[in-house]
């Protein structure tokens, strides 16, 4: 039995974050997959961590979470501050392409959901031609009210893929992942935010050296100067973990 309680995980605020390298939440998710019982993923970032402590409702959502990955740099140095290091960075994107080449030797199905239709269509084209193992088994676009919600989770459920990206807004992506998973009944659900964009080749990755320098952030924001407003979150994080550090861990 798979128990999120049972996870190595440093505490960030409240939030568990598991401590897991790439393999070993690789190897978790591959038995989560298999399994009978729907597993959110999340991918933690300190814009995520912030949001949290400011709406309880997230932080339920982050909480409640059967996985939470450290996939932002801030989070893998707040692990460090805290004293109780993760043992690297776990980054979604990496970790999507993971899961893609398990899938490829499990001859996993998988539901791609979110992005524009044209980034989707093309998305899933690349992922389908990469991963031939894989069958993709639908894809939509991430466009859509709260109208339509029970008709994609429909066709999701009919696809009865063993895991499901989603990338939405990163307010919107999370909570409609918790609010569906159960009646989804997916094993893996996993948010990927920009994810598809970039798979589609629409937008670029921060190359490796600004990775390594863990400036992935920066390069984003140069990128997307509309998200300097959402990235005042990082300096107020990294303060609130120098002052709290004493009780994270
Ligand atoms: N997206 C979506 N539906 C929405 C909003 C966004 O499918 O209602 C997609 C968007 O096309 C992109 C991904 O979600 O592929 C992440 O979007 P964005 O970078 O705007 O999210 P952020 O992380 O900036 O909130």
């Amino acid at each position: 039995m798979i128990q999120s309680e049972t996870i190595p995980s440093v505490n960030l605020f409240g939030i568990r974050v598991s401590k897991w390298n790439m393999e070993e939440t690789v190897a978790y998710l591959t038995e989560a997959a298999e399994s009978d019982r729907p597993h959110q993923v999340i991918t933690a970032n300190p814009i995520m961590v912030m949001a949290a402590l400011e709406d309880p409702a997230y932080m339920e959502i982050m909480q409640k979470a059967e996985l939470v990955v450290p996939d932002g740099a801030g989070v893998v140095w707040a692990s460090g501050k805290a004293g109780n290091p993760v043992k690297e960075r776990v980054a979604g994107f990496d970790l999507l392409h993971q899961l893609m080449k398990t899938g490829e030797k499990r001859s996993w199905k998988v539901y791609l959901l979110g992005a524009s239709p044209e980034v989707i269509q093309e998305a899933a084209n690349r992922l389908q031609m990469q991963y031939p193992g894989v069958k993709i088994v639908g894809s939509r676009d991430g466009y859509f009210g709260p109208d339509q919600d029970l008709e994609v989770v429909e066709a999701i459920k009919a696809a009865a893929p063993h895991i499901l990206f989603v990338a939405r807004g990163a307010d919107t992506q999370e909570p409609w992942i918790a609010k569906y998973k159960q009646q989804l009944g997916v094993p893996v659900i996993m948010g990927v935010g920009g994810s598809f964009d970039v798979i589609s080749g629409r937008s670029k990755r921060a190359p490796k050296f600004m990775q390594r320098l863990r400036l992935e952030w920066f390069y984003r924001l140069l990128k997307e100067p509309t998200r300097f407003r959402r990235m005042l979150a990082l300096p107020k994080f990294a303060v609130k973990v120098l002052k709290e550090k004493e009780n994270l861990g």
